[in-house]
C-alpha cells in the first residue's frame, strides 16, 4: 500500500474503492464491476504479476492513468486459488444493488460492500482446498509460561483446543501444519496474522453457542477459551453477513487436553517424515506409503491420526478391534470399499451449505453421501445388498461388530434424513451454479412446472409468431431472434427492412404494426405489440421460474441444515469406516500384524519392516527388504547399534519408531508380531539436522536436541538416536555420546536405540547392564563389501569406512594412505584405552585429536609411502614434492 495515491479528487466509484481498500489494507481488493472483479493501483500490479495476466489502465486519477487488471466473475475461483496459494489475502467487494436501484436513489455509483475476506485459513471452496488435508485456522493466546491454542477447520466444522507449555508450540505447529495462524503481536510468530484476544473469552464463547456456561463442553483454561473466541471472531470478520452468523455449523470446541496423545516434537516429526518427506518425492512419507483410503475425508482422518497418535491403551485397542474385524471379513471389506469409492465429501458440502456458499452439487453430495451411508450400514448390519447376495458377511467377521463399527453403523442412518426429499427434488443432471436454471427435477413442484410450461409455451408461440409476421410483412427471410439488450426482435434483410419502413403492407397493422428498433449494415430490426407482449410473458415466466427454483434450493438447504448434526455424524462415520477398512486392506496386502499394546515397558518386534523403504524397494523391483527384530524389553532397554554407513542403521531406527506411530494411531504394523508397551513420548533424531537458515551449526542443533531428550524423556518414552556427537572433533563427540548413553541408561531409563560410529562406545557394554550391543551385518566378498541389512547381536568386528569410501569412488592413493593412518590410530588407541582404569574418559584423552602419524615414523615417510607415482600428473608430482619438502 506504500505507493497508493491519496483519494483526493477520485471519481465516485474510485472513491468507493479507496474507502474499501482503506478498511482492508493488507488484502487485494476484488472490486465487482458488472461481470468482472477489477483490481486497481498496487493491487492490480501485484495480481497481474502473480496471475500472469495483462495489466492495463482505466481512466485517470490525479492526472495519471490508473493501473488495472480484472478477472471474470464466473471463473474467479481459480484466480483466487492461485492468489491464496501465493500467500495473498483477498477482500471481495460485491455490488449490493442494481444500477437501476442506484439511479432511483440518485446515487452516482452503485453501493458496494466487502462481503468476504478470503484467507488461507478460512476458504471453503473445493478448488481452494486440498481434498485430503484439513485446513486449520490456529489461534494462540499466551498465558504466562503457557499457551492457549484453538484450531478450527471452517470447511468441515471441526473445532478443538489445547492448553500447552509455550515450549511445545513448535511441536503443535508441526502436528497441525495450520493454513493460517492468529497470534497477538507479543508472540512474534513469523507469518502469523496479528489479532488480539477478546477480554472475556469464555463468556463470548458461551454466548456464541447460546449456552450459559462452557462446562458442558469440557474444561478450558482461560487462554484456551480466549483463543477459541479469537478464532471465532476472525471467522466472523472474514465471512461477514450470513456466513459469519452460521456458527451452528462449527462443532462445539473440544478440549484435547494434551493427555492421551503421543507427544512428538517438531524434530521428531521431521526426522520420521510422517506427513511429508524432507527429501525425495511426495510418496516417500509415511502417510503416502500407508494410505489406502478411498475417500478424501478418510484420507484427512488418516493424516490426523498419524499426526496425533494416542497414548491410551483402551481407545487404541478399540481401533485395532475394528481393523481386525474388517481384516477377517474380506468380502464385507470389499463391499464397504466399493460403496465408499467415489462417495462425495459430505463434511465439506455441509460446510458450504452452512456458510451459504453452496452450489447445486453440494445438495447432490448430501443426497449421494447419505445413500452410500445406507448401503454401508446395511452391509455392516449383515443385510444383503440385493436379493441373492450372500448376506453372511458378518458371520465372516465373527458375529458381533466391534463397538467402533457398531457405533459407526448407527451413525450412518441419521434419524432425520433429507436424502429422499433431495432425491425427488434434484434434477438428474445439475447446473454448475445456483443461478442457472435446471436444478429442480420436473414433477417435484407444481408451481415451478406451471411456470416452465408457460415459458416453453411462449417459446413455441414465438416460433409461430415468426411465421405470422413473415406473412403479414411479406418477408419470407424474417427471423425472430433474442438479443441480450432488447429481448426478442424480428430481423429483416436490409432491403426488405427499408421497404417495410417506407411502404408497410396493409396487414402490418394493429398488433402487427412494425416498430423500428435498429438499422445495421446488413439488416433492420423491428418489434411489434404482439412480439413485445410475448417477449414480456416469456421473460416474466423465466424470471418467475428462476425465483421459484432458487426458493426451492433454499428450502432444500434448510432441510440439510436442520439435519446437519446427523449428516455430520454420518460423514464422520464414513471417514472412520473408510480408515479402518483401509488399515485392514493394508494389513492384508503386506501381511501386517495387530500390535499388542500393554501398560508395561515392553518392546518386542519380530520381523519388523520399514513401511516406506520396503514399499519403495518393492515399487522399484529392488532387492527384498530384510526384516529385523528389535527387543528392548526390561533388562535390555538400550540397543547400541554399530555398523558402517549405508548398512541400514537409520532405516532400522526409523522403522521401530514408525511402528510405534502406526500402532498407537490405531493401525496394524509391518511386522510378524509386535508387543509394545504404551509410549508417552517419542524422540527421533535420525538424519541431517542442519539449521543453516536458523544460523545454528549442526553441532549446536544436535546438542540442543540431545538436551531436549535428556530433559523430557521418561521411563515410558522411546528414543531413537543416530550418531550423537558426529558434529564435532572425535573426542568431544565420543565424550558427549558416552555421557548421554549413561544418562539414558541410569536416569531416564527409557527404551533407546542408539546408533553410533564410535566403536569405543561398545566398551560400555560391560559397564551398563541394560545396554545390548547390536551390529548391522556386513560381508566381504571378493574384496567388496556386501551389506546384508540384518541386525545381529554383538559389535562390528571392524570398521568398513574405507570400503564404503572405495565404493564411493575415493581415489586409490587416498585410500591407501587412509589405511595406514587407520592402522596407526588403532595401534595408538590401544595404548590409551579409556577403560584401562576408572579415570573418566576425557581426563586421559587429548583435547583435540589430530590425525597424527604413529610415533617413530617421520610424517614425510608416510606421505611418500602414500604417493602413487603412476597416478600423478606432472603438475601434481611437482606439488607433491613441495609438500614433502614442507614436512621436513
Ligand atoms: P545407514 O543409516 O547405515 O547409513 P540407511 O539406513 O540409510 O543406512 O540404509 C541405506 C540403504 O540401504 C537404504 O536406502 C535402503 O535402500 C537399504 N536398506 C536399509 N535397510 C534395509 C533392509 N532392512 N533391507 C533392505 N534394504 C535396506
Amino acid at each position: 500500500a506504500a505507493r497508493l495515491p491519496s483519494a483526493a479528487g477520485a471519481s465516485p466509484a474510485m472513491a468507493q474503492w479507496f474507502a474499501l481498500k482503506a478498511a482492508h489494507p493488507d488484502a487485494l481488493l476484488f472490486f465487482r464491476m458488472g461481470d468482472f472483479y477489477e483490481l486497481f493501483f498496487t493491487d492490480a500490479e501485484a495480481a497481474a504479476e502473480a496471475l500472469d495476466i495483462a495489466l492495463t489502465y482505466r481512466g485517470e486519477h490525479q492526472g495519471t492513468k490508473i493501473p488495472m487488471c480484472g478477472v471474470p466473475a464466473h471463473s474467479h475461483e481459480s484466480y483466487l486459488a492461485r492468489l491464496i496459494r501465493r500467500g495473498f489475502r483477498v477482500a471481495i467487494a460485491e455490488q449490493m444493488e442494481t444500477p437501476e436501484e442506484a439511479k432511483r436513489r440518485k446515487a452516482s455509483a452503485v453501493r458496494r460492500e466487502v462481503v468476504r475476506l478470503v484467507t488461507p485459513g478460512t476458504v471453503t471452496e473445493e478448488t481452494l482446498l486440498e481434498a485430503s488435508r484439513p485446513a486449520w485456522l490456529l489461534a494462540l493466546v499466551p498465558e504466562g509460561e503457557r499457551l492457549g491454542a484453538a484450531w478450527l477447520d471452517l470447511s468441515t466444522g471441526a473445532f478443538e483446543t489445547e492448553a500447552l507449555a509455550a515450549g511445545d508450540l513448535p511441536a503443535l505447529l508441526a502436528r497441525l501444519e495450520p493454513a493460517e495462524v492468529l497470534a497477538p503481536p507479543g508472540l512474534a510468530l513469523p507469518g502469523a496474522v496479528e489479532a488480539s484476544p477478546p477480554r472475556d473469552g469464555a463468556r463470548r464463547l458461551a454466548e456464541a453457542y447460546g449456552v450459559a456456561t462452557l462446562e458442558g463442553f469440557g474444561t478450558f483454561s482461560a487462554a484456551e477459551a480466549a483463543a477459541a473466541a479469537m478464532a471465532l471472531n476472525y471467522v466472523r470478520a472474514t465471512q461477514k453477513g450470513e456466513a459469519g452468523r452460521a456458527l451452528p455449523h462449527l462443532s462445539r470446541p473440544v478440549p484435547r487436553g494434551g493427555q492421551g496423545v503421543l507427544q512428538m516434537d517438531a524434530a521428531t516429526r521431521r526426522s520420521l517424515e510422517i506427513l511429508r518427506a524432507e527429501r525425495g518425492g511426495a510418496r516417500d512419507c509415511l502417510l503416502a506409503a500407508v494410505d489406502r483410503t478411498v475417500t478424501a475425508a478418510g484420507a484427512r482422518l488418516l493424516a490426523d491420526r498419524l499426526g496425533c497418535p494416542l497414548a491410551e491403551a483402551g481407545p487404541i485397542a478399540a481401533r485395532h478391534d475394528a481393523v481386525a474385524a474388517l481384516l477377517a471379513a474380506p468380502a464385507l471389506r470389499a463391499r464397504i470399499r466399493g460403496a465408499l469409492k467415489g462417495a462425495p465429501d459430505m463434511a465439506r458440502a455441509l460446510g458450504r451449505l452452512a456458510l451459504d456458499r453452496f452450489a447445486p452439487r453440494d445438495l447432490a453430495a448430501i443426497r449421494d453421501g447419505l445413500a452410500r451411508a445406507r448401503v454401508i450400514a446395511a452391509a455392516l448390519g449383515g443385510e444383503a445388498a440385493a436379493p441373492g447376495d450372500p448376506s453372511a458377511l458378518l458371520g465372516e467377521a465373527g458375529g458381533a461388530l466391534p463397538p467402533l463399527l457398531a457405533e459407526g453403523a448407527r451413525a450412518l442412518r441419521p434419524a432425520q434424513d433429507p436424502a429422499p426429499e433431495l432425491a425427488r427434488a434434484l434434477a438428474e443432471s445439475l447446473p454448475a451454479r445456483l443461478d442457472d436454471a435446471g436444478i429442480v427435477a420436473p414433477g417435484y413442484d407444481g408451481q415451478l412446472d406451471g411456470l416452465r410450461r408457460l415459458r416453453d409455451d411462449a417459446r413455441g408461440a414465438i416460433a409461430a409468431l415468426q411465421l405470422d409476421l413473415a406473412q403479414a410483412w411479406g418477408v419470407a427471410a424474417l427471423k425472430v431472434r433474442h438479443h441480450q439488450q432488447f429481448g426478442y426482435l424480428a430481423e429483416l434483410p436490409a432491403a426488405a427492412g427499408e421497404k417495410l419502413l417506407r411502404d408497410p403492407p396493409a396487414q402490418a397493422a394493429g398488433d402487427f404494426a412494425p416498430i423500428h428498433r435498429q438499422t445495421m449494415a446488413n439488416g433492420v430490426r423491428f418489434t411489434c405489440a404482439a412480439l413485445a407482449g410475448l417477449d414480456r410473458r416469456l421473460s416474466e415466466a423465466a424470471e418467475e421460474a428462476a425465483r421459484r427454483e432458487k426458493a426451492i434450493a433454499r428450502h432444500l438447504r434448510e432441510l440439510c441444515l436442520a439435519a446437519a448434526p446427523g449428516i455430520a455424524a454420518a460423514a464422520e462415520a464414513l471417514a472412520e469406516i473408510d480408515l479402518h477398512a483401509a488399515a485392514a486392506e493394508l494389513a492384508a496386502e503386506g501381511g501386517w500384524c495387530r500390535p499388542e499394546i500393554t501398560g508395561r515397558p515392553d518392546f518386542r518386534i519380530t520381523a519388523g519392516r520399514h513401511p516406506v523403504v520396503a514399499a519403495a524397494l518393492a515399487r522399484n523391483r529392488g532387492p527384498a527388504f530384510v526384516p529385523n527384530d528389535c527387543d528392548l524389553s526390561p533388562g535390555q532397554r538400550i540397543c547400541l547399534l554399530t555398523g558402517p554407513n549405508m548398512a541400514g542403521k537409520s532405516t532400522f531406527l526409523r522403522q521401530n519408531a514408525l511402528i510405534v506411530v502406526l500402532a498407537q494411531a490405531g493401525l496394524f504394523v509391518p511386522a510378524e508380531a509386535a508387543r509394545l508397551g504404551l509410549v508417552d513420548r517419542l524422540f527421533s533424531r535420525v538424519g541431517a539436522s542442519d539449521d543453516l537458515a536458523g544460523g545454528r551449526s549442526t553441532f549446536m542443533v544436535e546438542m540442543a536436541e540431545t538436551a531436549a531428550i535428556l530433559n523430557l524423556a521418561g521411563p515410558r518414552s522411546l528414543v531413537v538416536l543416530d550418531e550423537v556427537g558426529r558434529g564435532t572433533a572425535t573426542w568431544d563427540g565420543l565424550a558427549i555420546a558416552w555421557a548421554a548413553l549413561e544418562a539414558l541408561h541410569d536416569r531416564t531409563r527409557c527404551r533407546t536405540i542408539f546408533a553410533t560410529h564410535f566403536h569405543e562406545l561398545t566398551a560400555l557394554t560391560g559397564k551398563l547392564p541394560e545396554l545390548i550391543p547390536a551390529t548391522m551385518r556386513v560381508r566381504e566378498w571378493k574384496g567388496e563389501v556386501v551389506f546384508l541389512h540384518s541386525v545381529a547381536p554383538g559389535t562390528a568386528e571392524r570398521s568398513w569406512g574405507l570400503h564404503v569410501a572405495k565404493l564411493a569412488g575415493v581415489p586409490r592413493a587416498v585410500l591407501t594412505r587412509a589405511a595406514q593412518v587407520l592402522a596407526a590410530l588403532e595401534a595408538r588407541a590401544k595404548g590409551l584405552d579409556p577403560l584401562s582404569d576408572e579415570l573418566p574418559l576425557f581426563a586421559r584423552a587429548p583435547a583435540a585429536a589430530k590425525i597424527a602419524p604413529p610415533p617413530g615414523e617421520h610424517p614425510a615417510l608416510a606421505a611418500l609411502a602414500a604417493l602413487d607415482p603412476d597416478a600423478l600428473s606432472p603438475r601434481e608430482a611437482q606439488e607433491a614434492l613441495y609438500r614433502l619438502k614442507s614436512l621436513l
